[in-house]
């Protein structure tokens, strides 16, 4: 049997550029050797949108139904509309030995957290967070409400890096794809993903 494929999950906050990240990696010829999983969603089709290939597009009834039928290894709410990831092509790829990549918001990688441990979290994060603290010492730029704004939003974003494996800051789409992939290349060589394989060969493991 094939070694189980790496699950790898994008995520963030919202507003800071996943899906454009997203698509610059996969955008190049995949030399990736890591294969995209299309969401579900109840969202209405963006004009240059194709079902199928950005996502799957269903009725909110759809989508509940594969809720209901234990379809979806995770999803969420999002401004009103239901957005998954199904979990039937997951578990197949995953099975085949195939890494799979997905990019989702906080509260579903939060559940994939939970059901696939060992799974690889990257944390996009915007580069104002970085700027913040200059921000605040040169107050004369945001009023008091802004910075107060922006303060809490940062602290609640801070907090949830701490549930990821690395942290990406979104400075250059291009830069911050390359660092995803260097990421996900060092992953595969992690001694807790290679070891088992070895173990096994060896007859040590089951
Ligand atoms: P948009 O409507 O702009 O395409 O996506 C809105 C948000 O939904 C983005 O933050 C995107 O990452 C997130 N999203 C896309 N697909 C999924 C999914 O399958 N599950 C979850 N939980 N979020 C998703």
């Amino acid at each position: 049997m094939a070694k189980r494929g790496m699950l790898i999950v994008l995520s963030g906050p919202s507003g800071v550029g996943k899906g454009t990240v997203r698509k610059e990696i996969f955008s190049h010829d995949n030399n990736n050797k890591f294969h995209y999983s299309i969401s579900m969603t109840t969202r209405k089709m963006r004009p240059g949108e194709v079902n199928g290939k950005d996502y799957y597009f269903v009725s909110k009834e759809e989508f509940e139904k594969e809720i209901e039928n234990g379809g979806m290894l995770e999803y969420a709410k999002y401004v009103d509309n239901y957005y998954g990831t199904p979990l039937k092509y997951v578990n197949e790829m995953l099975d085949a030995g195939k890494d799979v990549f997905l990019e989702i918001e906080v509260n579903g990688a939060m559940q994939v957290r939970k059901k696939v441990p060992d799974g690889l979290f990257i944390f996009l994060t915007p580069p104002d967070l970085m700027e913040l603290r200059q921000r605040i010492i040169n107050r004369g730029t945001d009023d008091m409400e802004t910075i107060d704004k922006r303060m809490n939003k940062a602290v609640d974003e801070i907090e949830m890096m701490q549930n990821y494996d690395y942290a990406v800051v979104n400075d250059e789409v291009v830069k911050a794809a390359e660092k995803i992939k260097t990421i996900i290349r060092a992953e595969r060589w992690r001694v807790k993903r290679f070891l088992p394989d070895y173990r096994k060969q060896l007859g040590l493991e089951e």
